[in-house]
């Protein structure tokens, strides 16, 4: 069996099992939500999204420096840098339009009553400028440990560009670095192997306690948003490959399959990144050059997923306490803020909601109604990642094929970087070996 059927499995076997425990009440038993619930799910898939976000900054660091240096061109980083941008934007405007649009003619949250003592504790966003003046870091190291995604891809591209112009000692720190991104890839790897047991760990837990009443009170916005999440993600992202790069989509969202349940059960799109970027670079044929570029920048500033969401919530709250709703131009603002606020979001769990309550406050809108909201949001958190990172996808392979730096026969390829069981444990007992 390959590691992605073995996933999908794993991770059906955990929302099963979640369900189950959360319908039979089985977490009313001390020793099921103490051992099983908060003890054995809790500890397998903390430690595996801990393991994942080890891997983040010298992943990133390590193979966006070799992909920089592999480019040779400068001028290519910038075409390939603006067309990224244009993209990650324009998939994100199409995004929040068709939210926009559809929550206002569904109506959603007319009528909703909010109980009045809902107290929200904000929280700090970031604004925009404070996002842009981030992106060149005051201390590497610094930016290193607080996984500021935009200042360590910075660094690593200024220093590909200038080992490029180092001549031969230069040449030594590229090949030093090209030895270690081989390290880091089998690192990846070796993780990997117990992606289905943490996968279902992660997943049943969430499961487990999912509020289905809470659920069923708020159903208009929370499956508005479910709808458009997955309209976007089976729909809108098919054709837009398909119209701008000609590649199969079918190929395109099987191959998505192992990616989006780590994002499903990580809500993380920053912990997903080792397995987004293999996924490119390994399943789709993206080059190394274009995908370890593309892939940790859009886990930071793409997030379609993320933009539905703050596009219908914003839309619900304004129902419920304005009457008539939001006007045309209104409309027109909250696209171009939520857009602005997605951005902003950061790629881990419920960082949407945060930059949400921006949103609300240039609007005028109050900010009380997101405790309902995110009493109810890990299920959409969960749902928009998987979203947010199959966008960084599809807009890697367009950017890719846009400049001849993908390999059409890997894409095309099934099984190409599916790792099979026996293959991975050879590789194991290589490492364990040496
Ligand atoms: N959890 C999301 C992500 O990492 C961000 C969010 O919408 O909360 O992509």
């Amino acid at each position: 069996m390959t590691l992605t059927k073995k996933i999908i499995i794993y991770m059906i076997m955990g929302m099963i099992i979640g369900t189950l425990i959360n319908l039979t009440d089985l977490m009313r038993f001390a020793w099921v939500n103490n051992y099983v619930v908060y003890g054995l799910f809790e500890i397998i898939g903390t430690l595996f999204v801990n393991a994942l976000k080890m891997m983040v900054v010298p992943l990133v660091f390590v193979s966006l420096f070799c992909g920089t240096t592999a480019l040779r061109e400068p001028r290519q980083l910038g075409s390939l840098g603006g067309r990224t941008v244009f993209m990650y934007l324009l998939t994100t405007g199409i995004a929040l339009v068709i939210a926009v649009a559809v929550a206002s003619l569904l109506g959603v949250g007319e009528g909703a009553v909010f109980p009045s003592n809902l107290e929200y504790q904000a929280k700090e966003g970031k604004t925009l400028i404070e996002v842009i003046t981030g992106i060149v870091p005051q201390n590497p190291v610094d930016a290193m440990a607080n996984t500021e995604m935009l200042a360590i891809i910075f660094f690593a591209i200024i220093l590909a560009l200038s080992a490029l112009k180092a001549g031969q000692a230069g040449e030594r720190i590229i090949t030093f670095f090209q030895d270690f991104n081989e390290v880091i890839m089998k690192m990846v790897l070796l993780i990997m192997q117990v992606a289905p047991y943490a996968v279902f760990a992660l997943l049943a837990k969430v499961f487990a306690e999912l509020g289905i009443e809470a659920i069923k009170s708020l159903a208009g916005y929370f499956f508005t948003v479910l709808a458009l999440l997955i309209f976007h993600g089976l729909v809108v992202y098919p054709i837009i490959l398909k119209l701008f790069s000609g590649l199969s989509p079918l190929v395109f969202l099987k191959k998505m399959r192992s990616a989006v349940a780590f994002a499903f059960g990580t809500s993380s799109s920053n912990a997903t990144i080792p397995v987004t970027l293999r996924t490119v670079t390994e399943r789709m044929g993206v080059e190394r050059s274009v995908g370890s570029f593309t892939i940790p920048f859009g886990a930071t500033i793409n997030m379609d997923g993320t933009a539905i969401m703050q596009g219908v919530a914003t839309v619900f709250i304004a129902n419920a306490y304005l009457d008539g709703g939001l006007t045309l131009l209104q409309m027109g603002t909250v696209i171009i803020m939520a857009t602005v606020a997605s951005i902003g979001s950061a790629g881990v769990p419920s960082a949407g909601i945060v930059m949400l309550q921006a949103v609300l406050v240039q609007m005028g809108l109050p900010t009380d109604a997101l405790v309902i909201i995110l009493s109810i949001d890990r299920l959409l958190d969960m749902t928009r990642t998987a979203v947010n990172i199959t966008g960084d996808c599809a807009v890697t392979c367009i950017v890719a094929k846009s400049q001849g730096r993908m390999s059409q026969a890997i894409y095309y390829d099934p099984d190409s970087g599916d790792v099979k069981q026996d293959q991975q444990s050879e590789d194991v007992k290589m490492v364990q070996e040496n």
